[in-house]
């Protein structure tokens, strides 16, 4: 799958808190193996219980458009052949109240819309580290 965004746009730094996310082809959520709240971003501390260690929960990779943007100005300016393109907050099906930032791959930024269906894709990338090949998510409208 194509980048939506430029190749010299930067990619996530990846470590262990993010791994998973950032690698795995899933949408794998952070979950604290003392209380099972599940929680995104990735953090040091559970926000419910302070627990400190946690697994990973692999979600559907399905959900709705809670929010949206359409991005018209280029900045930085070397975006300027980008514009426009759109950047999504997505509410997981299987849980709600955990909203992921994206950007929608098959649709016009000026038709993207709140409530609509999205799925998970994934843009497969050689990281900066040698031997980390990313899995960034993405969204496909549905
Ligand atoms: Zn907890």
């Amino acid at each position: 799958m194509q980048r939506y965004m430029p190749d010299w746009w930067a990619l996530p730094a990846i470590n262990d808190k993010n791994r998973e996310f950032f690698t795995s082809g899933n949408i794998v959520l952070q979950s604290c193996e003392s209380c099972k709240t599940v929680q995104h971003p990735p953090e040091d501390i559970c926000h419910a219980c302070q627990g400190t260690t946690f697994d990973w929960h692999t979600c559907t990779g399905e959900g709705v458009i809670y929010s949206h943007t359409v991005v018209e100005h280029p900045i930085p300016n070397t975006l300027k052949d980008r514009v426009p393109y759109a950047v999504i907050l997505v509410s997981l099906d299987d849980h709600p109240q955990i909203r992921i930032l994206g950007n929608p791959v098959n649709i016009d930024p000026e038709k993207v819309a709140v409530g609509q269906r999205v799925r998970a894709v994934f843009e497969t990338i050689e990281g900066e580290k040698a031997g980390v090949t990313l899995k960034i998510p993405q969204w496909e409208v549905v």
